[in-house]
Formats: C-alpha cells, structure tokens, sequence
C-alpha cells in the first residue's frame, strides 16, 4: 500500500508573509502538491499530512524565529491543499513526523510500505523525515518537483543525500 505524506505545507513557510517562509521556491511547489494529492486520492491512496505545531517557547525558537504555534494561523495548511476528512493529520513538534507522534503506527494498521514525499523543506523536515523512514524499513521514494527549501544549495545537497545515502528514489 502507498501513502502521499505532504509535509509542512503549512501558511508559515508556504505564504510570501509566512514566518519562515520558503518564498518563492516554497510556492512554486504548491501546483505540483496539488496535482499529487489529486493523483492519490483518486487511487484511494491515503493522504497523510505532516504539520509542525509548536508550543509558544518551544526549544526550536532558540534556531529559529518562532513559526507554526499551535492554534494560529500560521500553522494551518494552505487553502490550496486543504484536506478532506477522511485525510490523516499528524502534528509535530520535531523535524521528523515520526519523532513523538503516532505517524508510525497510523502506517502499520493501513499497512503501508511504501511512502511518496512531498512538502518543505527539503534539508529539515523531507530530510529527517525520509531518514527516519528509512531506518524503519519503509521504501521512500521523493518527488524533487514537490519539496523545496529558502535554501537551494541545502536543497541540493538533501536530494543528494537522500537518494545515495538513505536509498530513497528520486523521482
Ligand atoms: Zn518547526
């Protein structure tokens, strides 16, 4: 079984004003996005998305400004890709979706092996989350049209890495 995990597209890294946002290479990605989560649900794949949700003096804001508070509008996925209900939503508070959240289990009782990432930012959250993938044995494969990154070279140097280092395919 497939599952799409659409990772932080969320107002605060997505939005030109966001908190962190990516910018323009965050919003180029958002058609693509879109088009995949059409793809799945078509399939009756399961749509999974992955949202950063902080506390308001989470540890994280000691690297960065402070983004995606839980309850604000920052941290609400962007209109564009906004879910049904049967979609699954986990929220985070670390850079891997598997990090103190039930994401793993959620991936085991649908039976799912195989996982297609898209989302932001392609070094932080694509990159740990993909790792963390890897080292549960999950097949990850990593759309590059549909993650992005504020930081292009670190955006290289992630698909890189997760293609010859972690074993995902780079499709
Ligand atoms: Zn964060």
């Amino acid at each position: 079984m497939k599952t799409l995990l659409v990772i932080d597209m969320l107002k605060d890294f997505i939005d030109e004003k966001g908190a962190l946002t990516t910018g323009p290479a965050g919003a180029d990605i958002v058609d693509f996005v879109k088009e995949k989560v059409r793809e799945f649900r078509d399939k009756d794949y399961p749509i999974i998305y992955i949202c950063d949700n902080h506390k308001a003096d989470d540890k994280e804001f000691d690297m960065f400004p402070p983004h995606c508070i839980a309850g604000t509008k920052g941290s609400e996925i962007i209109k564009q890709l906004e879910p049904k209900k049967e979609d699954i939503i986990i929220k985070k508070r670390r850079y891997s979706a598997f990090f103190g959240t039930d994401l793993d289990l959620h991936l085991r009782e649908k039976k799912i092996n195989e996982i297609y990432i898209v989302g932001v930012c392609t070094n932080i959250c694509v990159l740990y989350t993909a790792a963390d993938a890897r080292n549960l044995a999950y097949e990850v494969n990593v759309y590059k049209d549909g993650v992005a990154s504020f930081d292009r070279e670190a955006h290289d140097f992630a698909l890189k890495e997760l293609g010859t280092t972690l074993g995902c395919t780079i499709l």
